[in-house]
């Protein structure tokens, strides 16, 4: 079904950047979700701040000719790359796919979609992933509790379930898949273990550590979208988050590469 249509732009902007990330370069932003933070996620650490809509049911948000009109307003489009997650869990939207390919087809860009994973199971969501040049699943657990207490998922999302749909993923999809993970304490040699278990079975091409280096703004913000400098003040509340040491994350990536073969990757930690 082709859901394009010529309605008028939202004031609400969905195209934004570009911004510069430490692992895409100049990346410009696409928002699927829109006006309210819509996920299945309400991650301790999100930087929207609380989600404002928690749901696993995928809609249509923003219609596919509102993004690709916001678009054409940026060309040339003198970017790296086009990075589709914006206000919430891009998957959540009904017409990914077809974003995905307009986007492709306006800018010739690579277009990167970032995920919490969680729909990944879903055959009609691995469809829509198919053309994107690189998806980057979020997992910052290796259980069931850790999930709770750090991604603070809806109640009926289970982390075995959410793992196998990433894994059934994995041998559908033929771009490159990386893993990317928050690191809010350091971990024990136990979950290590099952981290690397679990990347030896997902055999993703790169993985990514981070850990918070931003404060959580305590209600929801536009500008969480985008990048921020670390420890640069805001105009709103935040609440400060535990975070690791660089020396922790440089280990931890280490040991992660040495005993998976996975090249792994920390973000740049402030001086
Ligand atoms: S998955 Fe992403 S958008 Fe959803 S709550 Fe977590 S950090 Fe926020």
């Amino acid at each position: 079904m082709n859901t394009i249509t010529s309605e008028a732009p939202t004031p609400f902007p969905t195209v934004y950047g570009p911004v510069k990330s430490w692992r895409y370069g100049r990346s410009l932003g696409i928002d699927p979700i829109g006006a309210i933070s819509t996920c299945s996620f309400n991650c301790v650490y999100c930087q929207l701040g609380e989600i404002e809509y928690r749901t696993d049911q995928r809609q249509i948000f923003v219609p596919t000719a509102t993004i690709i009109k916001d678009l054409q307003r940026f060309a040339p489009w003198d970017v790296d790359v086009i990075t589709l997650s914006g206000s919430g869990e891009p998957t959540l939207a009904a017409n990914l796919g077809e974003i995905i390919t307009e986007i492709q087809k306006l800018t010739q860009k690579p277009v990167i979609v970032l995920t919490n994973g969680t729909l990944l199971g879903d055959p009609a969501v691995c469809q829509a992933l198919q053309s994107a040049q690189e998806v980057a699943v979020k997992l910052d657990a290796t259980y069931s509790d850790q999930l709770t207490r750090i991604n603070r998922p809806l109640s009926e999302l289970d982390w075995a379930e959410i793992y196998t749909g990433i894994e059934q993923f994995r041998s559908f999809y033929p771009g490159k898949l990386s893993l990317q993970t928050m690191i809010l304490s350091p971990w024990q040699k136990a979950q290590q273990q099952i981290y690397c278990h679990i990347v030896r079975k997902i055999q993703p091409d790169t993985i990514q550590l981070n850990t918070p280096t931003r404060p959580k703004p305590l209600m929801r913000q536009l500008d969480g979208r985008g990048n921020h400098t670390p420890g640069e003040s805001r105009s709103y509340p935040v609440h400060h988050l535990k975070s690791v040491s660089s020396d922790v994350l440089q280990g931890l990536a280490a040991m992660i590469q040495q005993e998976t073969g996975v090249s792994t990757r920390i973000a740049p930690q402030p001086s």
